[in-house]
């Protein structure tokens, strides 16, 4: 009797087991902090989070701040249940004490995405700066860092005083791989074609980058700057992953949506996500991407 007991409690155990290796793997927790963009944040902030769920790896929430403006001190957030932070935001300050978490989650290990123009927010907040890399607009100069870009080979830095960020024309344009043995790239084609979209130039900032992903030749032709600019980026900052992505400019609605519908920034947006949360990248590279043969 009490063999068969044994029996069928290590039945159970084995049950209980393969649930939990094989077929109940907790998707990865994401948090989007949104609320104000010069964006249309609904529409990206919305299809940022589809993009997530459908993946089936990952659960998002949002966290929707007051619109521009307004009083920001009700702006709480808890970062604690999440493993990953999308930074979809650009506008007025966070509270003191949302900052503070803020930086204390990513110090204390947790993954950042920083989204197209959450690279623009908080100029004057010099951790978020340094949590980014690069950022542009909202009145950097000079004094936010040197002008980055890619020249024979290597990061170089443009010493000259000027405005940082800019951008030509939307335009179909090429990605080239820079660290072809990151998981995020590994496996994917080293030049790929990106759907219409902003090519940010001329971005200033301390320039950490710890892995420079992909760059994109900014066409004067098409109002760039004529040299090749760092789009798609990884950044210590403390004991946490930032994957920093400058593509994505959101359309005027969920239907139309070209930039974000993309399958290059959606594949890229995933790898980026999971490697941020985890440090590593278990999915597979879709047939449809965008590779130029
Ligand atoms: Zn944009």
């Amino acid at each position: 009797m009490k063999h068969i007991l044994n029996c069928k409690i290590i039945y159970l155990f084995s049950c209980l087991f393969m649930v939990g290796g094989s077929f109940a793997v907790a998707p990865i927790s994401v948090l989007i902090m949104t609320g104000q963009n010069n964006h249309n944040w609904p529409v990206s902030s919305q299809a940022l989070k589809e993009i997530m769920e459908s993946s089936g790896l990952f659960e998002v929430d949002m966290a929707i701040s007051p619109v521009a403006g307004e009083d920001m001190d009700t702006f709480i957030v808890d970062f604690d249940p999440y493993q990953l932070i999308v930074l979809d935001c650009n506008g007025d300050s966070w509270p003191e004490v949302t900052k503070e978490r803020f930086l204390r989650f990513v110090n204390d290990g947790g993954g950042v995405i920083v989204y197209h123009a959450a690279n623009n927010a908080f100029p004057d907040w010099v951790d978020y700066n340094e949590l980014c890399g690069l950022g542009g607009w909202e009145g950097r100069n000079e004094l936010s860092g040197l002008y980055w870009y890619w020249e024979h080979g290597q990061l170089v830095p443009d010493t000259l005083p000027g405005p940082g960020g800019s951008h030509g024309h939307q335009h179909i344009y090429e990605l080239t791989c820079r660290t072809t043995n990151h998981p995020i790239t590994q496996g994917l084609p080293e030049k790929w074609l990106h759907a219409t979209d902003e090519l940010y130039d001329r971005m200033r900032g301390p320039g950490n980058i710890s892995a420079l992903l992909y760059t994109a030749w900014s066409n004067p032709e098409t109002g760039g700057s004529g040299r090749e600019e760092l789009l798609i980026f990884t950044v210590q900052y403390g004991n946490g992953r930032v994957f920093h992505t400058m593509l994505g400019h959101a359309g005027p609605s969920i239907e139309e949506n070209p930039a974000m519908e993309c399958p290059s920034f959606q594949t890229l947006f995933l790898r980026g996500a999971e490697w941020a949360a985890t440090g590593q990248v278990t999915q597979p590279v879709p047939f449809n991407f965008p590779a130029i043969q």
